[in-house]
């Protein structure tokens, strides 16, 4: 039995429940170093500068969510957090008063800030970060670059995305969104030699523009997944027409997208064409758009979108793997023999 080499694409909140499903069903292939098997190229555009700290919301969603320590009520930050930092701020009138640092998140972001101004990278930051808990991933950052995400409004007004998805909730209408500097940014060391190695590339159902849209938009992740020997497995964030949970519709209108899994896939496009796609997992409830998702030029695959549960995760997990790597008997890996077609499959 090999050990199969996985890349996953990755926001935060959606990025890292899907994650969890992947190292949950790796293990149920009797992966047992799941840290040798699982990258994540986690997107970075979502980070910020506040009160003299450095903030990686999404790089710390998937960090806290494969530790355990996350808060999954509330969707971000961790567990049993307290605010006590943060209401002293507010007095003294630092920082924003919309947008809460939790006092365990902050020792988090006082130890990253203290690290970079060592002159570590934040590929380095991150790896050392990693070595507290045991993730069972290798998470690296889509580049080293500080290439955060600015919303676009009328009249050339522009918002740092934080600040419109937090203190605005999206109710701007963004005319685009733009990461400055990005044209001359790398990707993080690891990501382009992990994606050419890779057995699976698998593009987790966040949001298609401002989580995976940054890390597609640093210079030379596109050619490595055009030039990649492993498929290409998608899995929509849209589900019955519908985002899940969030604001990426706003997202997607912004950019002339219809908010339909047939959409998503044709904005990511076939890699046959150019794109980054081979095979894209669509909901049982969006099956009716199968057959234009197969007229791109890309696989669909029909199953369970949901991940409510850990259960669940980890079976959307595994029918992603599947689509490029089936289960031997031994319950160990093949490589996938045959290529993409256009056959639709129920997992
Ligand atoms: P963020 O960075 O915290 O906004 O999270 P991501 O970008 O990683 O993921 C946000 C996206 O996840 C949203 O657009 C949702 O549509 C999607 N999402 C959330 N929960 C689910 C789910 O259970 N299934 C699927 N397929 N998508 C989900
Ligand atoms: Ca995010």
């Amino acid at each position: 039995m090999s050990t199969p080499r996985v890349v996953v694409l990755a926001g935060g909140v959606g990025g890292s429940k899907f994650v969890l499903g992947v190292r949950a069903a790796l293990r149920a292939r009797g992966v047992t170093d799941t840290a040798s098997a699982l990258t994540v190229v986690v997107n970075t555009g979502d980070d910020l500068w506040l009160s003299g700290v450095r903030l990686q919301p999404d790089v710390d969603s998937v960090t806290y969510a494969l530790a355990g320590v996350n808060d999954t009520e509330r969707g971000w930050g961790r567990q049993g957090d307290t605010e006590r930092v943060n209401h002293e701020l507010q007095e003294w009138g630092a920082g924003w008063p919309w947008f809460t640092l939790g006092d365990l998140d902050l020792g988090t972001h006082l130890a990253r800030t203290g690290w970079l101004r060592e002159g570590l990278t934040p590929t380095e930051v991150l790896e050392r970060m990693s070595r507290r808990w045991a993730l069972g991933a290798r998470l690296l950052p889509m580049t080293d670059a500080e290439v955060d995400t600015v919303v676009l409004l009328d009249g050339d007004r522009r918002l740092h995305f934080q600040e419109w998805w937090t203190r605005h909730r999206a109710a701007l209408a963004p005319i685009g969104f733009d990461n400055p500097g990005i044209e001359a940014a790398v990707p993080a060391p690891g990501v382009v030699e992990a994606i050419a190695a890779a057995d699976v590339v698998l593009v987790a159902p966040s949001n298609p523009v401002v989580s995976i849209g940054p890390i597609l938009a640093v210079p030379g992740v596109r050619e490595a997944l055009a030039t990649t020997p492993a498929p290409v497995v998608g899995v929509s964030p849209i589900i019955g027409g519908r985002v899940v949970r969030g604001m990426a519709d706003v997202c997607l209108s912004a950019i002339g997208v219809e908010t339909s899994a047939a959409a998503v896939a044709a904005h990511y496009g076939a890699r046959r064409d150019g794109g980054v796609l081979d095979a894209w997992l669509i909901a049982e409830e969006d099956e009716a758009a199968a057959t234009e998702v197969g007229g791109l030029g890309i696989r669909p695959l029909v199953t369970p979108l949901w991940m409510t549960d850990a259960a669940r995760s980890s079976a959307l997990a595994e029918a992603a793997l599947a689509a490029a790597l089936p289960a031997s008997r031994e319950g160990g890996f093949s490589p996938a023999t045959d290529g993409p077609d256009d056959v639709t499959t129920r997992a």
